[in-house]
């Protein structure tokens, strides 16, 4: 996303704020651009994992791993548990984390940084809600060959390392 306005005086920023920072020539406000934080977590039982099917655009009815945006000052944890709950309607235990990746968002290509944690699940009855079409538990040798974003193939490829499979 590029935004063309100071947002605290309203002047207009020269260049916009892309990925560069840029200070206000009128009000000297400093204006950052930083990639969005997401969590999101995998859910694992009996050696398969929780997968999501994208109910909304970008990559609607791609596959998909539960999770989201954080909110304002929501740790990644809390955020990964509360978009589980969410879009499954399961409560979840996390048991680690698996790692953390960049990609982008959307047609504009807002950049994004991915926690993923590992996870079981502890509660709830498992149904697809939110942005969330459907819901599946796949074996880890029988994972989709395609993702609504391109890092998790890398992320499934972990998963299989940090399972021995
Ligand atoms: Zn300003």
């Amino acid at each position: 996303m590029q935004y063309f306005f100071c947002a605290d005086c309203g002047a207009r920023l020269e260049q916009g704020v892309a990925f560069a920072p840029q200070r206000c020539a009128r009000c000297h406000t400093w204006h950052y651009h930083n990639s969005k934080p997401c969590a999101c977590a995998l859910v694992m039982q009996n050696g398969r994992v929780l997968l999501a099917r994208r109910a909304v655009e970008p990559r609607q009815g791609f596959w998909d791993v539960p999770g989201g945006f954080l909110e304002a000052g929501e740790h990644p944890e809390d955020g990964a548990r509360r978009e589980l709950l969410e879009e499954t309607g399961l409560t979840v235990r996390l048991t680690g984390l698996l790692g953390i990746y960049m990609d982008s968002y959307g047609a504009d290509g807002a950049p994004m940084v991915i926690m993923y944690y590992l996870a079981e699940a502890i509660g709830g009855a498992l149904r697809a809600m939110d942005d969330v079409a459907a819901l599946e538990w796949r074996a880890l040798d029988d994972l989709p060959n395609e993702f609504a974003f391109e890092h998790q193939l890398r992320v499934m490829q972990d998963l299989k390392k940090s399972s021995d499979i």
